[in-house]
Parts: C-alpha cells; structure tokens; sequence
C-alpha cells in the first residue's frame, strides 16, 4: 500500500508543479488522464466571437484546498481589446486569476464568461487555442528550441520561428549555439536562465498569436534593459487584443485601461493610474516606493 501511494502522490506533486507552470497541459492530461480536474461539459462546443472578445469575471470565489478560500468576490471586465493590470503583493491571488481563466480549476462560486459564454460551456481545447499565456515560470519541453518555440502554433515556418525569436530578443543567444535552432533544450539539454525561458516562451506566444494575452510578470526574470525592450514588444503585440497582465514593475501598467489591486483574494482598489495616484491609496503607496527603489537602482 505504501508503497504505490508513494509513487503516486509524488506524481501528483509533480504534475501540480507543472500545471501551476501553466505549461503543456494537453500533454500533460493525455500522460496523466486521471488528474484532470476540469472535463468538457455535456454538448460543450467551440469558443466563437473571438475577433474581440471580452473578458468578464463575475464574483468569482475560488479555493485550492475548502478550507482556505483564495478568492473571494473578484468581479472585473477586460473589454474587447483592452489591458487590465492587476497588480499587488505575493500571494495575493493574481496568478490564480490566471490560472482560473485558463480552465485548469473550475470556481467555487461566480463565472469567467469569454464573449458571454461561460468557459464552463466551451471545449477545453478551443478556450486554450485562444488564449496566450506567458507564465511567471516557464517550463520547457525538452526538445529543441524550434519545437518550444513553434508549440504555440504548429505547422509554422522557420522563417516564422525565426521572426518571433527575433521580437521576442532571443534569436542572437539561439543563433549563437552551435546547432542553432535545433539545440536541445530543457533538463537534458541546454539549461537556460530564467530569462532564457522567459524570452522563448514570448517568442512562443507571439506565434500563437491568440486573440486572448496572459502575462503573468512576464519580464520579472530579465535585466531592466532587457525587460524595457522586450515591454515594448508586449505592448505592441497586446494593440488589440483582449489582455491581462499581472506586473510586478508599475511602469508597464500606466497605459492600462483599469489596473486592479489585489490583496488577500479581493480587490481592494481599482481605476485608472492617473486616478489611482490621485486617490492617494494602496497604489499611490506602492508607486511612489517603487519610485525611490528604481532612484538608487534596485
Ligand atoms: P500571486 O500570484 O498573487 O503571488 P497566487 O495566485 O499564485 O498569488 O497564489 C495565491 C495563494 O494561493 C497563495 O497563498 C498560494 O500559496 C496559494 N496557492 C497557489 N497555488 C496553489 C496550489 N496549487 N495549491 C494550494 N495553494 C495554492
Ligand atoms: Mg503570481
């Protein structure tokens, strides 16, 4: 008895890890049926209107564990096309949003609705082509660059891998290795940084090039030079689209249409920066800290 429950509780551990890493979970459900918390409801069908879908979260309440509720009430709208930020301190719950608009746990209570439709109702499979994500820890496959790069969309080119590499600034690093794009990456291969990862799974997500953006602290990895150049890129790509972002620098959050802040799974301000600053609130406290850290280079 022990001696099988070990195994698969560690299984299961592993298989946390990853998916909290937001990572391969087609993959991943294939390899491990019997974990999948969430299934396609009865007669579910394909997300549709996602030319500019809006993005709603309706009092949602979720919980990992019953008995410590994560989220309690969170209600926000990311219009068509718009970013909402949310930002605020570790463990607050904004990775979880994430998480939870990817379909990896069903709610407690409330409802996400993708152009009005409950993501309950919609094929797993049409709600994950839809949406990009670059997590705040990316996990690569270990296979070659090319192939971590090209997941977000297969069948694309190598000049099209090559373009995103490029805006995403990795191609110089993946140019540079010996066998170029076809190195090997992961832990049976090259082992990159964090901000290696963090600059294929970029790449990764500009392929894909969904309708729907995550990022998830998607910079916090690289030098400040490097997440000023890169931030343009997202900001580019993000023209247009239905985007959420999770940030831990308050600079990339000025433009946003509404920046959230959350702290133990509420959210306790909201409105735009400029309205924010004035209200002399949580935000304003943060902004202006984070303003002296950056004055002496932290
Ligand atoms: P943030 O991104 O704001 O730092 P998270 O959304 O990652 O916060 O986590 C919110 C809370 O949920 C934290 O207290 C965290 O420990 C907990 N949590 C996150 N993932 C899990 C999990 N898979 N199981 C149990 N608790 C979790
Ligand atoms: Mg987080």
């Amino acid at each position: 008895m022990l001696q099988i429950y070990i195994p698969l509780n560690f299984l299961g551990v592993i298989y946390r890890e990853i998916k909290q890493n937001l990572t391969d979970l087609d993959k991943m459900f294939t390899l491990m049926d019997k974990e999948q918390e969430v299934a396609d409801a009865l007669g579910a069908t394909d997300l549709a209107g996602l030319e500019a879908p809006t993005v709603r979260f309706e009092d949602v309440h979720f919980a990992y564990d019953p008995a410590r509720p994560i989220l309690r009430g969170v209600s926000f709208e990311i219009p068509a096309g718009k970013t909402v930020a949310v930002v605020g301190p570790s463990g607050a719950g904004k990775s979880t949003l994430s998480r939870l608009l990817y379909r990896f746990y069903d709610l407690q209570g409330g409802r996400i609705t993708i152009a009005g439709q409950d993501i309950r109702a919609v094929t797993q499979q049409s709600l994950r082509r839809a949406i990009g994500i670059v997590p705040q820890d990316t996990v690569l496959f270990n296979d070659t660059v090319a192939y971590n790069i090209a997941y977000g969309r297969t069948g694309a080119s190598q000049a099209e891998v090559e373009q995103a590499a490029r805006a995403a600034h990795i191609h110089g690093f993946i140019a540079a290795q010996p066998r170029g794009y076809e190195t090997t990456v992961g832990e049976r291969g090259l082992k990159l940084s964090g901000g290696e990862k963090q600059r294929v799974a970029i790449a990764r997500t500009l392929l894909k090039n969904p309708p729907i953006l995550i990022f998830d602290e998607a910079t916090s990895a690289l030098d400040s030079a490097n997440e000023r150049a890169i931030q343009a890129e997202l900001r580019q790509v993000a023209q247009g689209k239905t985007t959420l972002v999770i940030a831990h620098r308050l600079s990339t959050v000025v433009d946003a249409h509404e920046i959230l802040v959350m702290e133990a799974g509420t959210i306790v301000e909201r409105g735009t920066h400029a309205a924010l600053l004035a209200a002399g609130g949580r935000y304003a406290a943060m902004w202006a800290l984070q303003q002296n850290s950056s004055e002496v280079g932290v």
